[in-house]
Protein backbone atom coordinates (compact mmCIF):
# COMPACT_ATOMS: atom_id res chain seq x y z
CA UNK A 1 0.00 0.00 0.00
CA UNK A 2 1.30 3.62 -0.88
CA UNK A 3 2.59 5.35 2.01
CA UNK A 4 -0.18 8.62 2.46
CA UNK A 5 0.98 9.50 6.31
CA UNK A 6 1.31 13.57 6.47
CA UNK A 7 3.06 14.77 9.82
CA UNK A 8 1.21 17.96 11.07
CA UNK A 9 3.41 20.42 13.25
CA UNK A 10 1.31 23.23 13.76
CA UNK A 11 4.01 24.95 15.94
CA UNK A 12 3.29 28.41 17.67
CA UNK A 13 1.63 31.71 17.49
CA UNK A 14 -0.52 31.36 14.57
CA UNK A 15 0.59 28.23 13.61
CA UNK A 16 -2.75 25.87 14.86
CA UNK A 17 -4.47 28.33 13.10
CA UNK A 18 -2.92 28.24 9.43
CA UNK A 19 -2.60 24.82 9.83
CA UNK A 20 -6.16 23.85 10.56
CA UNK A 21 -7.18 26.12 7.50
CA UNK A 22 -4.73 23.51 5.07
CA UNK A 23 -6.22 20.94 6.79
CA UNK A 24 -10.04 21.81 5.73
CA UNK A 25 -8.63 22.08 2.07
CA UNK A 26 -6.71 18.86 2.17
CA UNK A 27 -10.05 17.12 3.32
CA UNK A 28 -12.21 18.94 0.51
CA UNK A 29 -9.21 17.99 -2.07
CA UNK A 30 -9.64 14.31 -1.03
CA UNK A 31 -13.29 14.70 -1.90
CA UNK A 32 -12.92 16.44 -5.08
CA UNK A 33 -9.69 13.65 -6.33
CA UNK A 34 -10.62 10.48 -4.66
CA UNK A 35 -7.47 11.19 -2.41
CA UNK A 36 -7.34 9.77 1.17
CA UNK A 37 -4.66 10.87 3.91
CA UNK A 38 -3.42 9.57 7.02
CA UNK A 39 -3.00 12.82 9.50
CA UNK A 40 -0.98 12.64 12.61
CA UNK A 41 -0.23 15.61 14.50
CA UNK A 42 2.81 15.77 16.62
CA UNK A 43 4.62 18.58 19.13
CA UNK A 44 7.38 21.30 17.49
CA UNK A 45 9.15 24.18 18.71
CA UNK A 46 7.48 26.25 21.57
CA UNK A 47 4.45 23.80 22.44
CA UNK A 48 7.23 21.18 22.13
CA UNK A 49 9.11 22.81 25.19
CA UNK A 50 5.64 22.97 26.85
CA UNK A 51 4.86 19.61 26.75
CA UNK A 52 8.05 17.62 26.58
CA UNK A 53 10.68 19.98 27.64
CA UNK A 54 12.42 19.96 23.96
CA UNK A 55 11.90 22.14 21.12
CA UNK A 56 12.13 18.24 18.74
CA UNK A 57 11.01 15.63 20.91
CA UNK A 58 11.23 12.16 20.82
CA UNK A 59 8.01 11.43 20.41
CA UNK A 60 7.59 13.71 16.81
CA UNK A 61 10.79 12.09 15.59
CA UNK A 62 9.16 8.61 16.33
CA UNK A 63 6.56 10.04 14.22
CA UNK A 64 8.57 10.88 11.34
CA UNK A 65 9.75 7.43 10.94
CA UNK A 66 7.53 6.12 8.12
CA UNK A 67 5.98 9.89 6.87
CA UNK A 68 5.88 10.81 3.99
CA UNK A 69 5.81 14.56 4.13
CA UNK A 70 5.06 17.30 7.27
CA UNK A 71 3.68 19.79 6.72
CA UNK A 72 4.54 22.86 9.33
CA UNK A 73 3.10 25.89 10.89
CA UNK A 74 5.78 27.91 12.30
CA UNK A 75 8.02 28.23 15.82
CA UNK A 76 8.68 30.86 18.21
CA UNK A 77 7.62 33.59 20.26
CA UNK A 78 8.34 35.31 23.07
CA UNK A 79 7.00 33.24 25.73
CA UNK A 80 10.12 31.18 24.99
CA UNK A 81 12.60 34.35 24.24
CA UNK A 82 14.37 33.96 27.29
CA UNK A 83 14.90 30.01 27.48
CA UNK A 84 18.80 28.51 26.99
CA UNK A 85 19.89 29.30 23.69
CA UNK A 86 20.42 25.24 22.78
CA UNK A 87 16.24 24.48 23.83
CA UNK A 88 15.33 27.83 21.81
CA UNK A 89 11.86 27.10 19.22
CA UNK A 90 13.99 28.00 16.51
CA UNK A 91 16.47 25.18 17.35
CA UNK A 92 13.41 23.04 17.01
CA UNK A 93 13.01 23.59 13.67
CA UNK A 94 16.76 23.65 12.56
CA UNK A 95 16.91 20.25 14.00
CA UNK A 96 14.09 18.89 12.24
CA UNK A 97 15.27 20.14 9.07
CA UNK A 98 18.42 18.81 9.60
CA UNK A 99 17.32 15.41 10.75
CA UNK A 100 14.81 14.98 7.43
CA UNK A 101 18.02 16.30 5.25
CA UNK A 102 15.90 18.72 3.46
CA UNK A 103 18.71 20.57 1.90
CA UNK A 104 16.79 22.27 -0.99
CA UNK A 105 14.46 24.90 0.47
CA UNK A 106 12.36 26.46 -2.84
CA UNK A 107 10.22 29.46 -2.12
CA UNK A 108 8.43 30.82 -5.27
CA UNK A 109 7.40 34.19 -5.58
CA UNK A 110 4.79 35.19 -8.04
CA UNK A 111 3.08 38.45 -8.30
CA UNK A 112 -0.73 37.93 -9.20
CA UNK A 113 -2.32 40.23 -11.45
CA UNK A 114 -5.31 40.88 -8.96
CA UNK A 115 -2.94 41.81 -6.58
CA UNK A 116 -0.56 44.10 -8.17
CA UNK A 117 -2.21 47.57 -6.41
CA UNK A 118 -0.91 45.66 -2.84
CA UNK A 119 2.77 45.69 -3.62
CA UNK A 120 4.15 48.96 -2.33
CA UNK A 121 6.29 48.71 -5.89
CA UNK A 122 4.49 50.90 -9.16
CA UNK A 123 2.54 48.48 -11.19
CA UNK A 124 5.01 48.38 -14.32
CA UNK A 125 7.36 46.81 -12.52
CA UNK A 126 5.40 43.99 -11.51
CA UNK A 127 4.51 42.56 -14.56
CA UNK A 128 5.68 38.95 -15.18
CA UNK A 129 7.25 39.06 -11.97
CA UNK A 130 7.57 34.64 -11.19
CA UNK A 131 10.91 33.92 -9.76
CA UNK A 132 11.94 31.15 -7.32
CA UNK A 133 14.55 31.37 -4.63
CA UNK A 134 16.68 28.16 -4.25
CA UNK A 135 18.10 28.31 -0.61
CA UNK A 136 20.43 26.25 0.98
CA UNK A 137 18.67 25.19 3.92
CA UNK A 138 20.86 22.63 6.32
CA UNK A 139 24.58 24.26 5.77
CA UNK A 140 26.01 27.46 6.51
CA UNK A 141 25.78 30.18 9.58
CA UNK A 142 22.68 28.79 11.20
CA UNK A 143 24.65 25.35 11.74
CA UNK A 144 28.37 26.48 11.76
CA UNK A 145 30.40 27.25 14.85
CA UNK A 146 29.51 29.68 17.61
CA UNK A 147 30.20 31.33 20.65
CA UNK A 148 29.80 34.43 23.24
CA UNK A 149 32.93 34.64 25.20
CA UNK A 150 34.91 37.01 27.76
CA UNK A 151 38.33 38.31 25.84
CA UNK A 152 40.18 41.03 27.07
CA UNK A 153 37.77 42.54 29.16
CA UNK A 154 34.72 42.91 26.50
CA UNK A 155 32.12 40.30 25.54
CA UNK A 156 32.60 38.57 22.18
CA UNK A 157 30.50 36.39 19.84
CA UNK A 158 30.96 34.69 16.74
CA UNK A 159 29.17 32.54 13.98
CA UNK A 160 30.89 30.59 11.63
CA UNK A 161 29.66 30.55 7.79
CA UNK A 162 31.11 27.05 6.35
CA UNK A 163 30.25 25.23 3.25
CA UNK A 164 31.73 22.36 1.49
CA UNK A 165 31.97 21.48 -1.87
CA UNK A 166 29.74 18.75 -1.99
CA UNK A 167 26.86 21.02 0.07
CA UNK A 168 27.36 23.45 -2.53
CA UNK A 169 27.29 20.90 -5.81
CA UNK A 170 24.36 19.17 -4.56
CA UNK A 171 22.14 22.17 -4.23
CA UNK A 172 23.46 23.60 -7.35
CA UNK A 173 22.48 20.54 -9.15
CA UNK A 174 18.87 21.33 -7.80
CA UNK A 175 19.14 25.03 -8.44
CA UNK A 176 19.87 23.81 -12.81
CA UNK A 177 17.37 21.37 -12.63
CA UNK A 178 15.18 23.82 -11.53
CA UNK A 179 15.96 26.32 -13.84
CA UNK A 180 15.80 23.66 -16.89
CA UNK A 181 11.79 23.53 -16.25
CA UNK A 182 11.54 26.73 -15.98
CA UNK A 183 13.23 30.07 -17.99
CA UNK A 184 16.58 28.48 -18.35
CA UNK A 185 18.16 31.30 -16.00
CA UNK A 186 19.89 30.96 -12.84
CA UNK A 187 21.56 33.56 -10.89
CA UNK A 188 24.09 32.93 -8.15
CA UNK A 189 23.37 35.59 -5.15
CA UNK A 190 26.81 35.91 -2.96
CA UNK A 191 29.54 38.31 -1.28
CA UNK A 192 32.44 36.51 -3.16
CA UNK A 193 34.09 40.21 -3.30
CA UNK A 194 34.57 39.34 0.47
CA UNK A 195 33.97 35.56 1.70
CA UNK A 196 36.19 33.06 1.14
CA UNK A 197 32.49 30.80 1.57
CA UNK A 198 31.29 32.44 -1.69
CA UNK A 199 34.32 32.34 -3.46
CA UNK A 200 33.99 28.10 -2.93
CA UNK A 201 29.53 28.82 -4.05
CA UNK A 202 31.17 30.69 -7.40
CA UNK A 203 33.75 28.44 -8.33
CA UNK A 204 31.63 25.01 -7.66
CA UNK A 205 28.84 26.44 -9.08
CA UNK A 206 30.46 27.49 -12.26
CA UNK A 207 32.26 23.90 -12.38
CA UNK A 208 27.84 22.40 -12.42
CA UNK A 209 27.20 25.03 -15.23
CA UNK A 210 29.15 22.65 -17.94
CA UNK A 211 26.64 20.44 -17.55
CA UNK A 212 23.52 22.64 -18.52
CA UNK A 213 24.97 24.76 -21.30
CA UNK A 214 21.08 25.48 -22.63
CA UNK A 215 20.91 27.62 -18.43
CA UNK A 216 22.20 31.40 -18.68
CA UNK A 217 23.77 31.64 -15.93
CA UNK A 218 24.96 35.41 -13.89
CA UNK A 219 26.16 36.55 -10.25
CA UNK A 220 25.20 39.31 -8.05
CA UNK A 221 26.29 40.38 -4.61
CA UNK A 222 24.04 39.64 -2.23
CA UNK A 223 23.73 43.32 -1.40
CA UNK A 224 23.10 44.11 -5.60
CA UNK A 225 20.59 41.16 -5.01
CA UNK A 226 18.71 43.02 -2.44
CA UNK A 227 18.46 46.56 -4.65
CA UNK A 228 17.83 44.10 -7.95
CA UNK A 229 14.73 42.91 -6.94
CA UNK A 230 12.64 45.70 -6.23
CA UNK A 231 14.02 47.77 -9.07
CA UNK A 232 13.73 44.82 -11.86
CA UNK A 233 12.00 42.21 -9.77
CA UNK A 234 11.17 40.45 -13.48
CA UNK A 235 14.57 40.12 -14.67
CA UNK A 236 15.17 37.30 -12.00
CA UNK A 237 13.76 33.44 -12.81
CA UNK A 238 15.58 31.37 -10.16
CA UNK A 239 18.20 32.57 -7.66
CA UNK A 240 20.31 30.38 -5.52
CA UNK A 241 22.01 31.27 -2.74
CA UNK A 242 23.13 30.08 1.06
CA UNK A 243 21.24 29.90 3.92
CA UNK A 244 21.37 33.11 5.70
CA UNK A 245 20.89 35.06 2.13
CA UNK A 246 17.56 33.10 1.16
CA UNK A 247 16.09 33.66 4.17
CA UNK A 248 16.53 37.41 3.93
CA UNK A 249 15.88 37.78 0.35
CA UNK A 250 12.91 35.74 0.46
CA UNK A 251 11.17 37.81 3.09
CA UNK A 252 11.82 40.74 0.82
CA UNK A 253 10.31 39.13 -2.62
CA UNK A 254 7.52 38.28 -0.18
CA UNK A 255 6.42 42.22 -0.42
CA UNK A 256 7.68 42.47 -4.16
CA UNK A 257 4.31 40.52 -4.06
CA UNK A 258 2.31 41.60 -1.53
CA UNK A 259 2.19 39.77 1.93
CA UNK A 260 4.77 37.45 3.72
CA UNK A 261 1.52 35.61 4.34
CA UNK A 262 1.00 34.55 1.02
CA UNK A 263 4.89 32.87 0.42
CA UNK A 264 4.98 28.77 0.61
CA UNK A 265 8.11 26.89 0.57
CA UNK A 266 9.22 23.32 0.19
CA UNK A 267 12.08 21.76 1.43
CA UNK A 268 13.36 18.74 -0.07
CA UNK A 269 16.05 16.72 -0.40
CA UNK A 270 15.46 12.80 1.14
CA UNK A 271 12.49 10.82 1.51
CA UNK A 272 10.58 13.21 3.57
CA UNK A 273 9.31 16.55 2.39
CA UNK A 274 8.90 19.29 4.83
CA UNK A 275 6.25 22.08 3.71
CA UNK A 276 5.65 25.57 5.29
CA UNK A 277 4.83 28.98 4.92
CA UNK A 278 8.08 31.22 4.97
CA UNK A 279 7.32 33.72 7.47
CA UNK A 280 7.17 32.97 11.79
CA UNK A 281 4.46 32.28 13.93
CA UNK A 282 3.27 35.80 13.90
CA UNK A 283 2.81 36.25 17.77
CA UNK A 284 0.72 39.73 17.36
CA UNK A 285 -1.70 38.56 15.42
CA UNK A 286 -1.72 34.79 16.67
CA UNK A 287 -5.44 33.66 18.10
CA UNK A 288 -6.99 36.57 16.43
CA UNK A 289 -8.41 34.47 13.27
CA UNK A 290 -6.80 37.21 11.43
CA UNK A 291 -3.83 35.13 9.87
CA UNK A 292 -3.38 34.83 6.32
CA UNK A 293 -3.74 31.23 5.62
CA UNK A 294 -2.63 31.02 2.22
CA UNK A 295 1.14 30.74 2.34
CA UNK A 296 0.07 27.28 4.08
CA UNK A 297 -2.45 26.23 1.75
CA UNK A 298 -0.19 26.90 -0.98
CA UNK A 299 2.50 25.09 0.50
CA UNK A 300 0.36 22.06 1.02
CA UNK A 301 -0.26 22.19 -2.63
CA UNK A 302 3.59 21.93 -3.05
CA UNK A 303 3.45 19.16 -0.68
CA UNK A 304 0.70 17.27 -3.23
CA UNK A 305 3.15 17.60 -6.24
CA UNK A 306 6.19 16.71 -4.72
CA UNK A 307 5.68 13.92 -2.24
CA UNK A 308 2.63 12.68 -3.52
CA UNK A 309 2.98 13.51 -7.26
CA UNK A 310 -0.50 14.28 -7.63
CA UNK A 311 -0.27 17.50 -9.91
CA UNK A 312 -3.83 17.48 -10.64
CA UNK A 313 -4.74 18.59 -7.12
CA UNK A 314 -1.93 20.94 -7.13
CA UNK A 315 -2.92 22.81 -9.66
CA UNK A 316 -6.33 22.68 -8.38
CA UNK A 317 -5.58 24.58 -5.05
CA UNK A 318 -3.14 27.01 -6.92
CA UNK A 319 -6.55 28.02 -8.98
CA UNK A 320 -8.28 28.04 -6.22
CA UNK A 321 -6.29 30.49 -4.62
CA UNK A 322 -5.88 32.72 -7.43
CA UNK A 323 -9.45 32.48 -8.36
CA UNK A 324 -10.42 33.34 -4.76
CA UNK A 325 -7.84 36.72 -5.23
CA UNK A 326 -9.27 37.50 -8.32
CA UNK A 327 -12.92 37.74 -6.70
CA UNK A 328 -11.56 40.38 -4.83
CA UNK A 329 -11.55 38.53 -1.37
CA UNK A 330 -8.41 39.77 0.66
CA UNK A 331 -7.16 38.78 4.67
CA UNK A 332 -6.07 41.98 6.64
CA UNK A 333 -2.28 41.71 6.07
CA UNK A 334 -3.67 42.15 2.12
CA UNK A 335 -7.09 44.91 3.35
CA UNK A 336 -7.16 46.12 6.92
CA UNK A 337 -10.37 47.76 6.10
CA UNK A 338 -12.14 45.50 4.22
CA UNK A 339 -11.11 41.62 5.01
CA UNK A 340 -11.77 38.46 5.57
CA UNK A 341 -10.86 36.26 8.55
CA UNK A 342 -8.50 33.16 8.44
CA UNK A 343 -11.12 30.51 8.39
CA UNK A 344 -13.77 32.79 6.09
CA UNK A 345 -10.72 33.10 3.97
CA UNK A 346 -10.35 29.34 3.70
CA UNK A 347 -14.11 28.33 3.38
CA UNK A 348 -14.27 30.88 -0.04
CA UNK A 349 -10.72 29.39 -1.37
CA UNK A 350 -12.75 25.95 -1.17
CA UNK A 351 -15.91 27.26 -2.60
CA UNK A 352 -13.67 27.74 -5.44
CA UNK A 353 -12.19 24.48 -5.39
CA UNK A 354 -15.86 22.98 -5.58
P1 LIG B 1 6.90 36.77 11.44
O1 LIG B 1 7.07 36.27 10.06
O2 LIG B 1 6.29 35.86 12.42
O3 LIG B 1 6.06 38.13 11.41
C1 LIG B 1 6.51 39.29 10.72
C2 LIG B 1 5.31 40.18 10.45
O4 LIG B 1 4.52 39.58 9.42
C3 LIG B 1 4.40 40.35 11.66
O5 LIG B 1 3.86 41.65 11.64
C4 LIG B 1 3.27 39.35 11.41
O6 LIG B 1 2.03 39.70 11.99
C5 LIG B 1 3.20 39.33 9.88
N1 LIG B 1 2.77 38.03 9.37
C6 LIG B 1 3.49 36.90 9.34
N2 LIG B 1 2.76 35.89 8.84
C7 LIG B 1 1.55 36.38 8.55
C8 LIG B 1 0.35 35.84 8.01
N3 LIG B 1 0.24 34.55 7.66
N4 LIG B 1 -0.71 36.66 7.86
C9 LIG B 1 -0.64 37.94 8.19
N5 LIG B 1 0.47 38.53 8.69
C10 LIG B 1 1.54 37.76 8.89
O7 LIG B 1 8.38 37.20 11.92
P2 LIG B 1 8.90 37.73 13.35
O8 LIG B 1 7.88 38.64 13.95
O9 LIG B 1 10.26 38.23 13.09
O10 LIG B 1 9.03 36.43 14.24
C11 LIG B 1 8.03 35.97 15.16
C12 LIG B 1 8.48 34.62 15.72
O11 LIG B 1 8.50 33.66 14.66
C13 LIG B 1 9.87 34.63 16.31
O12 LIG B 1 9.88 33.84 17.47
C14 LIG B 1 10.74 34.03 15.24
O13 LIG B 1 11.90 33.42 15.74
C15 LIG B 1 9.79 33.03 14.65
N6 LIG B 1 10.06 32.63 13.24
C16 LIG B 1 9.77 31.34 12.94
C17 LIG B 1 9.92 30.92 11.63
C18 LIG B 1 9.51 29.51 11.30
O14 LIG B 1 8.90 28.85 12.13
N7 LIG B 1 9.79 29.03 10.11
C19 LIG B 1 10.36 31.80 10.65
C20 LIG B 1 10.62 33.13 11.00
C21 LIG B 1 10.46 33.54 12.31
Amino acid sequence: MQNNKIVLLKGDGIGPEIIDAAVTVLREIEKIEDLSFELVTAPIGGEAIDQCGHPFPKETEIELEDAKAVLLGAVGGPKWDQIEPDIRPEKGLLALRKKLGVYANLRPAKCYSSLVDQSPLKPEYLQDVDLIIVRELIGGIYFGNRDTFVENGERVAFDEERYSESEIKRIAIYAFETAKKRRNKLTLVDKANVLDSSKLWRTVVKEVATDYPEVELDFLYVDNAAMQLIKSPASFDVILTNNIFGDILSDEASQVVGSIGLLPSASLGKDIGLYEPIHGSAPDIAGQNIANPIGTILSLAMLLRFSFNEEKAARKIEEAVEATLLAGYRCKDLDPNNYLGTKEMTEKIIEQLS
